[in-house]
């Protein structure tokens, strides 16, 4: 018997998710990440609305909202962009990396405990719609179907190391999947192995950006671990040619590693959006992307593993 995933418009069999963006932002719309870089705003559901209808136009299924608590998130919007595109979206609690969030900010001085029962609470009852920006709690009838966890460049500092203990517990609670940022790439491997210290196994957690640090070796070691690796190179080749993330996905194959991957937009930029006047747009995994593989020679059985098959197996809550 199967995990069912959790969507914002509820539960699905995992046979129904479709082709996955593993790793999307569909609103960013305000807290202190916009104050550092305000090219991350995208703060219209309309044109959140437009983007995924244009991504199922183009065959896909399913998009991972990867904002958690105090990164802008808007539940109620979001459910709204699964509604009006008619894509599921499996929405974050969690946090991102400590230095999007004040000194002031109750992750440095709750307990893990209590953050991870704010996070429970959250995948079981609904969103809370300032991410307990408090003093209030109104919660979304759209529930969290991911758990986000976060280092930056190099290491592990003590308060993501706290978001990590509270996201483990959160799973252990809840059986929520786990989905981290890497830092370019960076302590990949180290989150994955503190999530198992903390009693997550590694089929429950996704590696974002692993991309970033484009070096085979650590893929196939990450890989081996049993995580899912997430890439969202496509489309953003200021970073490297789509060619780097080409032959990381062949090599991964090659060693029949290949249904550890996952592919995501990651467009957290205005700049990144069509309906915002830019590029390439959030439909891009689809509209080229696929295509691509396929001209690159991958078989059609890889490509349903790359959108479909992986991402049903990665956003599966635990049974057991
Ligand atoms: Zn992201």
């Amino acid at each position: 018997m199967k995990g069912q995933i959790r969507t914002v418009r509820g539960d699905i069999d995992p046979g129904e998710l479709g082709a996955t963006d593993a790793h999307e932002h569909l609103l960013i719309r305000n807290d202190l990440i916009l104050v550092k870089t305000p090219a991350f705003r995208l703060d219209s559901v309309e044109c959140a609305e437009r983007e995924a209808a244009d991504f199922k136009k183009y065959g896909g299924g399913a998009i991972v909202d990867a904002a958690p608590i105090g990164i802008g998130r808007d539940p109620d919007g979001l459910l709204r962009v699964s509604q009006t595109a008619d894509v599921h979206v499996i929405a974050a609690t969690g946090f991102h990396k400590s230095s999007y969030y004040l000194d002031s900010h109750w992750r440095h001085y709750y307990s893990v405990d209590e953050i991870a029962k704010l996070f429970a609470d959250e995948v079981e009852l609904g969103m809370e719609q300032t991410g307990y920006a408090g003093p209030l709690t109104r919660r979304s009838q759209a529930r969290a179907g991911v758990i986000k966890a976060a280092s930056d460049y190099q290491s592990i500092c003590a308060s993501d190391r706290k978001g990590f203990e509270a996201a483990a517990l959160c799973h252990q609670m809840t059986g929520a999947p786990i989905l981290t940022h890497s830092e370019i790439g960076t302590m990949a491997l180290d989150q994955v192995r503190l999530l198992q210290s903390l009693g997550v196994r590694p089929e429950h957690v996704v590696v974002s950006h692993v991309d970033r640090n484009p070096d085979p070796y650590i893929h196939r070691e990450l890989a081996s671990t049993g995580a899912f690796l997430e890439y969202d190179g496509a489309g953003r080749v200021k970073y490297f040619p789509e060619s780097v993330m080409i032959e990381l996905i062949r090599k991964l194959f090659e060693c029949d590693l290949g249904g550890q991957i996952l592919l995501g937009g990651d467009m957290a930029r205005r700049s990144y959006w069509k309906a915002y006047g830019g590029g390439p747009g959030i439909a891009y995994l689809m509209e080229r992307f696929l295509p691509r593989l396929r001209n690159d020679g991958f078989c059609e059985r890889q490509i349903q593993m790359l959108y479909c098959g992986n991402a049903a197996r990665a956003f599966q809550f635990r049974l057991d």
